[in-house]
């Protein structure tokens, strides 16, 4: 048995992990074992799969859901823990070698590092606690000894194409964009979007959250920080290709003139499943990719006149220190509020490079400088924002 915990098991990634433990294995010893889980509100679905899947331990972020919560799972022999410590110690304290660190936003962070500083293997689905705090992250994983597995499609991408290559032989890598719904459109037509046409994306089934970075290309500009930490790549040498089919999920290029890219059908049971099962290649119930059906791939640069948020996470990125966390926690702050119907889709952008070009930078190596960046990132955002309510 595989004794793994899902962190965020009612979001689209755990979810859809779930799907993939479900899966029926070929061998003894490749079933799963979930040890525990954590939701941060949806208290029916998380006491739904702890019935399905009996673990040790369960947790619900917003306390407020603990009774319910109780109360659904009496007479089941399992802990329930409520609260930011209650996730922390389900992420940490039980009997998983993995972790699939699927909570979205700036809320996996201290969850993440409790289950490195406890040993376990992380699969890492979340990619704002990397952005916010990759130095923190990093060095706890390298002394803790634990490889950080990326399920981002990208990212698990780059790192299945790296697989058996020499890393002084890379020259590159390239993030490949769909572009989000709004690809088309021009500068005055984005003034124009609404939260429920942004949540439409062409290819992907995700969350609210990624889906409006997606659209903003918040999103691909946090994935090039993401690929920084993850790959240990200088920003110079990541690059970002538009390639609206999201058939090739990344690429590596390579000193001797090579590419390699990994190809599949959009569907996250892929990353998720190569992450859990460690690179091993199980069989999957996925449709394969019929390229002829497909007939052609395209490709462009990104249009970084109609998409600024790219340029703008990316500068973030290459100052370093607490920038990233600032403006990831200005932009946690400027979704809800597009979502809120309170400013413009093009507000996010806008609101975020103002916010950067009048960052005072800190050093990051601490826990509480990456946190205070964060809040003051939502209060300033807030602050520019509420001009334009
Ligand atoms: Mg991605």
């Amino acid at each position: 048995m595989k004794k793994i915990a899902i962190l965020g098991v009612s979001g689209s990634i755990g979810r859809q992990a779930l799907d993939v433990c479900a899966w029926p294995s070929e061998q003894p010893g490749d079933e799963y074992q979930i040890c525990a889980m954590t939701a941060y509100r949806d208290w029916r679905f998380l006491a739904e799969a702890a019935r399905r899947w009996q673990p040790q331990t369960v947790a619900i972020g917003d306390e407020a859901f603990y009774p319910e919560l109780k109360a659904a799972l009496s007479g089941l022999p399992v802990e329930v823990l409520a609260g930011a410590e209650g996730v922390q110690d389900a992420a940490a304290d039980n009997d998983a070698q993995l972790v699939l660190a699927a909570i979205s936003g700036m809320a996996c962070l201290q969850p993440l590092l409790a289950a490195i500083s406890a040993g376990k293997k992380i699969a890492l689905a979340n990619k704002e606690a990397l952005v916010a705090a990759g130095e923190l992250v990093t060095g706890l994983a390298a002394r803790h000894q634990t490889e950080l597995m990326p399920v981002d499609s990208e990212h698990s991408a780059i790192w299945q194409c790296l697989r058996g290559e020499d890393r002084a032989s890379v020259s590159r890598l390239i993030l490949t964009a769909s572009g989000g719904p709004f690809r088309g459109l021009s500068a005055a037509e984005l003034e124009q979007v609404t939260p429920a046409a942004a949540l439409r994306h062409p290819n992907w089934q995700m969350g609210a959250k990624i889906t409006i970075d997606s659209a903003t290309m918040v999103n691909k500009g946090l994935e090039i920080i993401e690929a920084h930490w993850l790959f240990d790549m200088p920003y110079q040498q990541i690059e970002v290709l538009i390639h609206p089919e999201s058939i090739i999920h990344s690429l590596v290029v390579f000193g001797d003139g090579s590419q390699k890219a990994l190809l599949s059908c959009p569907d996250m049971r892929q990353p998720i499943a190569y992450a859990l099962n460690e690179r091993r290649r199980l069989p999957a119930p996925l449709p394969e990719l019929d390229l002829a059906a497909k007939g052609s791939l395209t490709f462009s640069h990104p249009d970084t006149a109609r998409f600024p948020a790219l340029a703008v996470i990316r500068s973030a990125g290459e100052m370093g220190g607490t920038a990233p966390a600032y403006l990831n926690g200005a932009n946690e702050f400027l979704v809800q509020a597009f979502l809120a119907e309170k400013i413009s889709f093009t507000a996010i952008s806008a609101i975020l490079e103002r916010l950067l070009a009048g960052y005072n930078n800190q050093e990051a190596s601490e826990l509480a400088a990456v946190c205070q960046a964060d809040s003051q990132g939502r209060r300033d955002a807030e602050r520019i924002a509420g001009g334009l309510f």
